[in-house]
Parts: structure tokens; sequence; C-alpha cells
């Protein structure tokens, strides 16, 4: 059967990643988190108190910069490494959530991470999610889907999924962050979050995991067979 490439885009928290490791699973692609590139670059930034409204700044900082994914056999997904060190939990906190957008709107972080996230595409058989990767990183994917869902329930389920780390959390911080997160990132200048046009619409406000899965196998293998 024919390898492809997949992208996932859409608002945060519609599910992409969800829906990308079960295809991936079922099809045994790679998955690629790119989101996860732009937190590590955040966590770094922040960890290292980069002024990255300084072009130099930035520069120098992404040379010192190595990020990889390495898959886990326990949780059955890769998980990204930020110059060796796993920091694939550190990366989904608050305090990386709320700069992530900032650093991920700046041209030169964008360059860094486009240019490998291409690199990882060269041999198909990969599903890759983000903002941008139908509409730049892989323009010619076979099979491209674009997620939303209502803020209502994008908020809820963030918030259930926040809470069980940190208790503290409110309800009202998380629909802060996704809405000023989906601002930034539809507003940006280099590659703001839109639907490619040749992509799918995914509404899964009131589809199951199971039922937004079987809806996007059928148009897989509409493109593989
Ligand atoms: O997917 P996730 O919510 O983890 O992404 C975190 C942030 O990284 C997004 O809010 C966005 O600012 C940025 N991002 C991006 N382009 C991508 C993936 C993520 O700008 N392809």
């Amino acid at each position: 059967m024919k390898k492809i490439i997949i992208t996932i885009d859409g608002w945060s928290s519609c599910g992409k990643s969800t829906l990308a490791k079960q295809l991936a699973k079922k099809l045994g692609y790679l998955y690629v988190d790119s989101g996860a590139m732009y937190r590590a670059v955040t966590l770094f930034f922040l960890r290292n108190h980069i002024d990255w409204t300084d072009k130099k700044e930035v520069k120098k900082a992404l040379n010192s910069i190595k990020l990889k994914f390495v898959f886990n056999p326990k949780s059955k997904v890769s998980e990204i490494f930020l110059n060796d060190e796993n920091v694939e939990y550190l990366i989904r906190d608050m305090v990386v959530a709320e700069k992530v957008s900032d650093v991920a709107a700046i041209k030169g972080v964008r360059q860094f991470a486009v240019a490998q996230q291409r690199k990882m595409g060269t041999k198909k058989g990969i599903i890759m999610d983000g903002r941008d990767i139908g509409t730049v990183v892989f323009p010619k994917a076979e099979l491209k889907i674009f997620m939303t869902a209502d803020n209502a329930v994008r908020t809820e389920r963030r918030f259930k999924e926040l809470y069980e780390k940190n208790p503290n959390i409110t309800i009202e911080e998380v629909k802060n962050n996704l809405e000023m997160r989906d601002y930034i990132d539809s507003h940006r200048k280099v590659s703001p979050l839109k639907k490619a046009k040749d992509a799918i619409e995914l509404n899964n406000t009131n589809l199951t995991e199971n039922q937004q899965f079987r809806k996007a196998m059928e148009w897989v293998q509409q493109k593989i067979s």
C-alpha cells in the first residue's frame, strides 16, 4: 500500500494529537507533534532568559538547541528531547503555554522548526499535527485534515487534562489561554493558522473519539488504495 503524508491542523485543544496518534498506530506511521517543538524552544528561552524580541539573541539561542523525538515503548509515542533531556511533560506546563504562541510567531524560530519537520517527511508514512503543516510544511500532502470544535468543548477537554497534573488550575485560566493562543496563532504574519484550500474540515464537537477515527480512516483509505 502506498505511503502518504497526513497533516492535521486546527485550533488549540480540538483533539488533533488524539486523532493523529490513533491513525499512526493503525497505519504504522510516524507521528510528529510539531507543537512540542515550539514548546521546547519556548522552554529553553524561558530557562535561559532569552530576550526573544532581539533577533541576534534568538539566532544564537537557536544554535544551541538540539531537538529530537525518541519513541517510548511504554507510552507508545515519541517524546521530545531538548538537548538530550526528556521535556515531554515539562513543556505541557502553563508557564510554557502562556508564552509559546509569542515564540512561535518569530520568523527565525519557524524556519528552525520547519526545516526539521520537512526532513522528517522525506520518506512519507508520517502524520504531523500543528497549525501550518498542510499550508507551509507539507503543502503537497496527500491528505489534509483541519479540525475544529466548539470553544466550550475544547476548554473543558483541556481543563480535564491539565487538572490531573495541577489541581490549582482554573477553567478561566484555561479558557483565556486557548483564546489567546488561537488569536495569536491565526493573526501572526508568518505562517498563520488557517485551513488549507484542499483540507477536509472535521468538526468533532459532537463526535466520539471512535467516530472521528472512523471518519478519518475512510479518508485515508480513499488516498492509499
Ligand atoms: O499543538 P500545541 O497546542 O501543543 O502547540 C503549542 C503552540 O505552538 C501553538 O499554540 C502555536 O502557537 C505553536 N504551533 C505553531 N505551529 C505549529 C504547531 C504549534 O505555531 N505547527
